[in-house]
């Protein structure tokens, strides 16, 4: 059964097509840069990446444009063939604990929940509809990045507020990244051979967080009502005094639109170092004796041990932690300076092991009392495996 896994951002839309269950890959690219100008494609089939130029006004002439290739390059004869279409989306609230076919009620909820996640579903709606206009036999399936931490306790995702704010607003911890933390917890229990385990994810990457999963279950995670919690990011701050807001609002004669994108784009890494938000970079700036870029590793390095060692004492003990998604997988300096960090926790790094990118590895010693991985994440495969199931 061919299915196909998409991820709609607001001006881009991200694409793996499967063979299921056998999970091959077949097609995989990205449209860029979709209605506003200068859009272009990547599409990568066997092993070929191909890179062309095409006008994009909008999701659905993307969508027109892939089935176009899917057929000249005879991955399919006819859209009949594609199944289902699993979605990326972010925010389902407190009612979809799972994965589920998508009728107009399931977008209404999504349209309902929109507030709290302004960037991430009105994009993945637009795909949607997009979607189900050139798709029109397949079943289109929702996969939220909330759903994951669903399992969580009221302890750990009611905010010290006045109680009405839940209640009345929905202000609560939702979560993020669920469907990287699932993936990599279903993983990590295969490769310790057990389903009674304590694990810690750490997803770090632009946006970037860490979950205490026990037996497969989230128990906690560092993303909260919104992405811009938990550890420093690229260019979220992450957790900060709250009352910086207000001040900075009367001090900088700032609204607090302006003080919210600054502290979502412009804060972070990129913030701190005053270099780039991107970890290369501030890997560069190190080298060159760059004070602040220093200074911004170190930040980001203390805050991810911080929330290991929190979830550490939550979990009572760990079995294993993950490090997935772009600097988690690639940045050999970032985890080895997280694994130095938690030696106290009888953490022992591998220097050898340690020396990989983008690849499944053991990088602690034998004898460490936690064992340490990477393990490289693919929510495009949990979406198709969930809308696999579901059809
Ligand atoms: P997102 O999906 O949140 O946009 P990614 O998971 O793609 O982000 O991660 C992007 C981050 O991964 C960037 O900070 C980038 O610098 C980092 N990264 C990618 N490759 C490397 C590398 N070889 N060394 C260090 N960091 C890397």
């Amino acid at each position: 059964m061919k299915i196909l896994s998409v991820n709609a951002g607001s001006s881009s839309l991200k694409f793996r097509l499967f063979e299921m269950p056998a999970e091959e890959v077949l097609i995989s690219g990205v449209f860029e840069r979709i209605g506003i100008g200068e859009s272009f494609y990547t599409i990568k089939l066997n092993k070929d990446k191909i890179k062309k130029e095409a006008i994009l006004n909008n999701h659905e002439d993307a969508f027109k444009i892939l089935v176009k290739e899917l057929i000249e390059n005879k991955v399919i004869s006819s859209t009949d063939e594609i199944k289902a279409i699993g979605h990326r989306t972010v925010q389902g609230g407190e009612k979809y604990k799972q994965s589920v076919r998508i009728d107009e009620s399931v977008i209404n909820d999504m349209i309902k929940y929109s507030p709290l996640a302004p960037l991430h579903n009105p994009a993945a709606i637009t795909g949607i509809k997009a979607a189900k206009n050139i798709f029109n036999s397949a079943e289109q399936v929702a996969v939220f990045d909330t759903s994951f931490h669903a399992t969580m306790d009221k302890i750990n995702y009611i905010y010290p507020v006045p109680y009405e704010w839940y209640t009345k607003y929905g202000v609560r911890k939702y979560g993020m990244h669920g469907t990287s933390h699932r993936f990599i917890s279903k993983r990590i229990n295969e490769i310790l051979g057990k389903d009674n385990t304590k694990v810690i994810t750490c997803h770090i990457g632009n946006g970037a967080s860490i979950s205490a999963i026990l037996n497969g279950k989230c128990i906690d995670t560092s993303m909260g009502l919104t992405p811009n919690a938990g550890v420093m990011m690229g260019s979220r701050c992450g957790d900060i005094d709250c009352s910086i807001i207000p001040y900075i609002m009367k001090e900088a004669n700032m609204t607090s639109e302006e003080i919210d994108n600054i502290l979502n784009k412009k804060s972070g890494l990129l913030g701190v170092s005053g270099v780039s938000s991107d970890s290369r970079d501030i890997e560069k700036g190190i080298e060159e004796g760059n004070e602040r870029c220093i200074l911004a590793q170190k930040m980001f390095v203390r805050k991810i041990i911080n929330y290991i060692a929190m979830y550490y004492v939550e979990l009572k003990g760990a079995d294993a932690i993950v490090f997935t998604a772009g600097i988690g997988e690639n940045s050999i300096s970032t985890r080895k300076q997280i694994m130095e960090g938690l030696d106290v926790l009888g953490i022992k790094l591998d220097e050898n092991a340690n020396n990989c990118r983008g690849e499944e590895k053991l990088i602690s010693t034998k004898d460490s009392k936690i064992a340490c991985y990477v393990i490289p994440t693919d929510e495009e495969l949990m979406i198709a495996r969930d809308t696999y199931e579901l059809v």
